[in-house]
């Protein structure tokens, strides 16, 4: 099948380019902890041998960006890094890496009296400083605070996009043109409606695609297939990540399916998905990252998704995340929630938190509140 790509500016990171008429390329996050190198360095070798263009690599904390630095003289992987909240580790990290990837929405958590428009000055002086691509990373979970307040409440993908396209502003009058965007969403529809908007308002800024959150295999591949289908196939992004909830040792699958799903629509084999992933029952779940604290929530997230098939006629989202720092937020949106910790599981309902209960403990929980939760709706 042709397909007539956006007519994106090309942008290099390592050894690849993106965007222009380049081959949309495949990316991976390791999801062991940084700081143990030798499993990362593992991890590494392993997406790349599997086929990953580009491997991101997350850090929060000073110990975090020396290991990367060790990782790095142990791989010739193309490596990105995501700062999480604290981009002020930016210097320590960006000889390291190839791209660095920083979130908006994150700008504020440290130094807030600071406008964000400095903090990305640093971030551009830091890129120039050490030949490094950036990647403004919008994400649903945690969107500017300030573009938030300023639309309706049932407005998610306003706020996304002119995060997004303000980013991109300010970008530009740096005369920094070496970025791509990515607007994620753990919902298929909303990743399609928010990158075909921001596609329309700049065509020209290269786009990471993907599902945030987009859980367990098959559940996850489908969801992601169906939005990738719908941009691809409109000619929208220039590299994916598919987001899976899987063990580490499995995590070549997301190259995998990656390929496939990019194999696929060129060769016009479209999936008749969208049936599929608008089950009523939806379970979210994060890939997991090196904040996860207990590799028992790999296990976990698999089990609430066996033990709660009783209710899956039900239109009930259930969220489940592997770290207590961006869990809270990122269960928002969610029916139920769960985060984990090192050795209890936090549940909320609403935005109303429970409690937290241990790794055996917190099913048995769950289902009592998934049982009140269907009941209240049925006395409704
Ligand atoms: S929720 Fe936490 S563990 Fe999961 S991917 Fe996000 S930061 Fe990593």
């Amino acid at each position: 099948m042709e397909i007539q790509r956006n007519p994106t500016r090309s942008v290099s990171i390592g050894t690849v380019t993106i965007g222009a008429q380049h081959p949309i390329a495949v990316q991976s996050m390791t999801a062991t902890r940084t700081r143990d190198v030798d499993a990362t360095v593992r991890q590494v070798e392993q997406l790349s041998a599997a086929g990953a263009d580009i491997i991101r690599i997350a850090v929060d904390s000073r110990a975090d960006a020396e290991a990367l630095a060790e990782i790095r003289r142990r791989t010739s992987a193309n490596l990105a890094v995501d700062l999480q909240e604290n981009y002020r580790l930016a210097e320590s990290v960006a000889p390291h890496v190839d791209k660095i990837r920083y979130n908006p929405g994150h700008l504020y958590h440290h130094e807030r009296e600071k406008p964000w428009q400095d903090k990305v000055r640093y971030l551009v002086d830091v890129a120039c400083r050490f030949d490094c691509a950036l990647r403004v990373g919008v994400n649903c979970g945690s969107v500017d605070p300030a573009k938030r307040e300023k639309f309706a409440a049932d407005d998610a993908l306003t706020p996304m996009l002119e995060s997004a396209c303000d980013h991109c502003d300010l970008l530009e009058e740096l005369g920094f043109t070496r970025y791509c965007v990515s607007l994620k969403d753990s919902d298929p529809a909303k990743v399609v409606d928010v990158n075909r908007r921001f596609a329309a308002a700049r065509p020209d800024v290269p786009l990471h695609l993907g599902v945030t959150e987009a859980g367990l295999p098959p559940d996850g591949i489908v969801k992601t297939r169906v939005a990738l289908e719908q941009l691809i196939g409109r000619g929208i992004g220039d590299t994916i990540r598919v987001s899976l909830t899987v063990p580490n040792d499995q995590k070549q699958l997301e190259l995998e399916v990656g390929r496939q799903i990019l194999a696929d629509i060129q060769a016009g084999r479209m999936l008749n998905a969208v049936p599929q992933a608008a089950r009523p029952l939806n379970i979210i779940a994060c890939p997991s990252c090196s904040r996860v604290e207990n590799e028992a929530f790999v296990e976990l997230a698999q089990r609430v998704k066996t033990i709660t098939q009783y209710a899956k006629d039900h239109a009930i989202t259930i969220a489940v995340m592997g770290c207590r720092v961006n869990g809270p937020g990122e269960t928002d949106d969610a029916d139920l929630g769960l985060w984990c910790g090192p050795h209890t599981v936090n549940l909320k309902r609403g935005s109303h938190t429970l409690g937290s209960w241990s790794y055996e403990e917190i099913l048995g929980q769950l289902r009592i509140e998934l049982d009140r939760l269907i009941a209240d709706r049925q006395t409704r």
